[in-house]
């Protein structure tokens, strides 16, 4: 009796704190009985005496219909036993309140409902909470692609000024000096205009207008395309390509090698200490296998879930290396419209592979 007693006090602790409700309905006699606090969230005085019909009183009239249907099939259906539902309240002093409703039902062996109890939470609060972080994020991709697309325009004058100033500055020997810093400042730009891309990348991926551009193509000819270009850009490391990579897939272009090297410029970008990058094409049962290990920092196991998130950064050690945490969240996103497979393995300190799947492979 004392357990019993001491696990009661507990029980009313838990509901107490959490600002529960509690219910009990006996659908045979129809008593409805509400504790205190049930009856204050639905504006009722202590002493009130409730049934049914005050409950679907106060109920909003919009959400009236749903939530008698779901108490009707839950006492009818003892496979169902569980209730859960989530609805809004006329106004009660003043104001209408989001509640979250959980309970089970108990049956007799004839199968019919006998007890209904439950609990009761005010959500209006995490409600208001999750319209106005939905509209912020809503607000901030608005903000992103207007911001985006106003900096590419100046940033493309500004490539072209550069390039004339280029070309005039390499044909002057006095102005030699003034060359190399011209060349600098059009990295800068290129770098510039790549990281405007991927913003305007992602803003099309959310609104979901991506499109593809397919076409026949040889990957190995790819791969070989991006690791000159990205081996004149760091001649540290050794991209090899091992592999039979003579293989046609229908696939956009443009895309994949956007893939491909987000995928080699990050090996390469967090395996300082290393000197080689590997890039392995296999041809599996689902189609084209493409996968880049390096030797580097590699993922924590925990970090792995989030990594093709937007704008996910593994913290502390990657906070050293420039980036918006967007290459891997495009790259998903290209392969997954390829309706490929793209995914990770990794170990914290030895390295990591990223690997993706083409499915169509087309006859040579
Ligand atoms: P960025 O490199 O611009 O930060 P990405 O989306 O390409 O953005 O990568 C997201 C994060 O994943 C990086 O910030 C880094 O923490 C981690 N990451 C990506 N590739 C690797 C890799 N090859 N080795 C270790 N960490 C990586």
């Amino acid at each position: 009796e004392r357990l019993l007693s001491e696990s009661r006090e507990r029980l009313k602790f838990a509901v107490d704190s959490a600002g529960l409700g509690t219910w009990d309905y006996d659908p045979q006699t129809k008593d409805l009985i509400w504790d205190k606090r049930c009856k204050e969230i639905y504006g009722y005085k202590p002493t009130a005496l409730v049934d049914m019909a005050s409950f679907y009183n106060v109920v909003h009239s919009d959400d009236r219909a749903r939530v008698e249907n779901k108490i009707n099939d839950t006492l009818l259906d003892p496979k169902l036993g569980e209730y859960d539902a989530e609805y809004r309240t006329i106004p009660i002093v003043g104001r209408i309140k989001w509640l979250k409703a959980k309970g089970r039902v108990y049956f007799n062996e004839n199968g019919k409902a006998i007890r209904f109890i439950g609990t009761l939470l005010d959500i209006t609060f995490q409600k208001l909470v999750d319209d106005a972080t939905r509209e912020l994020l809503i607000k901030k991709d608005e903000f992103i692609s207007i911001a985006s697309h106003e900096l590419r325009t100046p940033i493309t004058s500004l490539k072209v000024a550069l390039q004339v100033i280029e070309r005039t500055t390499s044909k002057n020997e006095e102005m030699k000096g003034l060359q190399s810093l011209v060349v600098k400042s059009l990295k800068q730009v290129d770098k510039l205009i790549e990281l405007i891309k991927d913003l305007l990348d992602v803003t099309k991926m959310q609104a979901g207008k991506l499109e593809l551009r397919k076409s026949e193509f040889n990957l190995g000819e790819l791969i070989n395309e991006c690791c000159e270009e990205l081996q004149d850009q760091s001649s540290k490391h050794q991209l090899i390509i091992e592999g039979d990579a003579n293989i046609n897939i229908y696939a956009d272009r443009n895309r994949i090698e956007q893939v491909l090297v987000n995928l080699i410029s990050n090996a390469t970008k967090y395996s300082q200490n290393s000197d080689k990058v590997i890039i392995k094409v296999k041809q599996v049962a689902k189609g084209v296998k493409v996968a880049i290990t390096d030797f580097g920092i590699g993922i924590p196991q925990s970090k792995i879930p989030l990594i093709f998130d937007r704008f996910y950064r593994v913290d502390d050690n990657t906070q050293r290396y420039a980036g918006l945490g967007l290459g891997l969240y495009i790259s998903a996103e290209i392969i997954r419209r390829h309706n490929g497979q793209i995914n990770i393995e990794s170990k914290e300190g030895k390295g990591s592979t990223f690997w993706f799947v083409i499915p169509q492979v087309t006859g040579i």
